[in-house]
């Protein structure tokens, strides 16, 4: 059997721009109480006259840029019509026949290799406003409320060629597209709090059979792992049809996070449902060579070119520099720490591992700490005040609390012996105590030096500095020959 996956996406970010799309209500608007953020404009009330808001265009292009696309200097706005009761106006302003930018991609790393997936188009849209139903279930609902705050907030959808070959690629592919959208400080990003939505098409080709399903839309996931859970899932029962001599139906899909599958929403509509057609309001967008260049210019660096830099400038792998540049705070982090220890490894290793991994058990993006922290514990060990294994004892403590690391050593009673008196006292004790290891010592058994080492770990309850140990031990162990 040989299946082949296709899935192509279809995201819609929500910008960060302080006012709407085409009106002056704020555009962050997910605290605020039902329709305080609204006008005449995005509720649609007759004669009100949209404003195309500039900064909108601009993100768009930064966006866009980002993702290789073609912009052009020429684009439209475009009515989409439809009736839903979250759609004041009866159509949502799109760009439909003239988007902004056009054929770009993204390139996503997968399993250590470098995959293309190519971007259809890239289009500016207005937001709609959202449905409250009466006791949160919409079958069970007496009556439901509208609220109008989101409608006319700036939205940028990103349409992907169907290059996709797997749930896990296109989960990657999300997740790198939010990184950027962050480097960028154009969205949020949060999928969570629906700033970031995807949409996914997906069908399966049977390669021996030579036929490929019907596609599928599926809707709901709201969190990356929902995207390749929903995506497992549709990919698995397209499959299973496909082996009974079937097809499934071309229709949309919602991911149901309770029973954790998909179910059908409605059949697909078609583009001529829409009647599409010039926004009659709004003059045609012209974006000149002299705004896209200023854009261009002003543009931060992006996870692809960090990660390049990492390699280069701190000598550090492909897959530290990968996973350090996936979150901007994070790789900002990094260098600042390795500005201040002129460890790049050591503090990348750090990162990765002891830092990380606080941060997924706190399920936090918060770096709640700053280099001096991480800088401190590395001079302590440095100076072998503390050994690798009491850093790594302390840090959670030190993450979670914001305490310096000296001040977390001396609350625990917790310092390293480095004591020399002390540390050799204990190894003449045990030399006196077990001749009989000395003298395989000095009969050429070099690692019955272990033991020794082993003694003074149990006396000091592994506090004594390893690499003072190993030195007293060998030097009076050589000395009684
Ligand atoms: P529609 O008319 O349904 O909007 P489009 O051609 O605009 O369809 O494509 C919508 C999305 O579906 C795109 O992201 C595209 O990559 C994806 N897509 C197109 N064909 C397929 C397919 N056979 N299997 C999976 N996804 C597909
Ligand atoms: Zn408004
Ligand atoms: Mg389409």
């Amino acid at each position: 059997m040989s299946y082949r996956t296709v899935i192509g996406l279809e995201i819609h970010v929500q910008l960060m721009t302080k006012t709407k799309a085409f009106c002056s209500c704020r555009a962050d608007v997910f605290e605020l109480p039902p329709n305080t953020a609204i006008c005449p404009v995005c509720t649609g009330q007759p004669g009100a006259l949209p404003v195309v808001n500039s900064s909108m265009i601009d993100y768009a292009a930064k966006i866009a840029l980002a993702l290789n696309c073609e912009i052009h200097e020429y684009s439209r706005f475009d009515r989409k019509n439809y009736f839903y009761p979250d759609l004041p106006k009866g159509y949502q302003i799109t760009q439909y026949f003239y988007p902004i930018a056009t054929s770009g991609y993204l390139d996503i790393d997968i399993d250590g290799q470098t995959k293309r997936v190519r971007i259809r188009r890239l289009h500016i849209e207005e937001d709609a406003g959202k449905l409250v139903h009466e006791g949160d279930s919409i079958t069970q609902a007496q009556y439901s409320l509208v609220d109008m705050n989101r409608c006319g907030i700036p939205l940028v959808e990103i349409v992907t060629e169907p290059d996709l070959s797997s749930p896990k690629e296109a989960r990657l592919f999300v997740e790198k597209l939010r990184t950027i959208l962050r480097y960028l400080e154009v969205s949020t990003g949060d999928m969570e709090k629906g700033a970031l939505r995807c949409d996914a098409n997906i069908s399966v080709v049977d390669e021996l059979k030579d036929i490929q399903s019907n596609r599928v839309e599926v809707k709901n996931m709201n969190s990356f792992k929902f995207i390749e859970k929903a995506l497992e899932y549709e990919q698995q029962r397209i499959i299973e049809a496909l082996k009974n001599g079937q097809n499934v139906e071309k229709e949309t899909r919602g991911w149901d996070l309770s029973s954790k599958i998909t179910i059908s929403m409605r059949g697909k509509e078609e583009e001529s449902d829409y009647r599409y057609f010039p926004e009659p309001d709004i003059p045609p967008v012209i974006f000149s060579k002299e705004r896209l260049e200023h854009i261009k210019s002003s543009l931060v660096e992006l996870p692809d070119q960090k990660i390049e830099r990492f390699i280069e400038f701190y000598k550090i792998p492909r897959y530290d520099a990968t996973v350090l540049a996936m979150n901007k705070e994070i790789a900002d982090f990094y260098e600042a720490c390795v500005k201040q220890t002129n460890k790049p490894k050591e503090v990348s290793n750090w990162i990765m591992t002891e830092m990380l991994r606080e941060m997924k058990q706190l399920e936090t993006e918060q770096i709640s700490i700053t280099p001096m922290h991480i800088s401190e514990l590395f001079s302590l060990m440095d100076k072998g005040e503390i050994s690798i294994k009491m850093a790594k004892e302390i840090f959670p403590e030190i993450f979670r609390t914001g305490k310096m690391p000296s001040q977390v050593l001396e609350e625990r009673g917790m310092k390293q012996i480095s004591d020399e008196k002390f540390i050799e006292q204990i190894v003449r004790k045990a030399m006196t105590q077990n001749p009989k290891a000395v003298e395989q010592y000095k009969s050429g058994k070099t690692n019955i030096i272990g033991y020794f080492i082993g003694q003074v770990m149990k006396e000091t309850k592994g506090s004594a500095n390893p690499q003072l140990v190993n030195d007293i031990v060998k030097r009076l162990l050589e000395g009684s020959t």
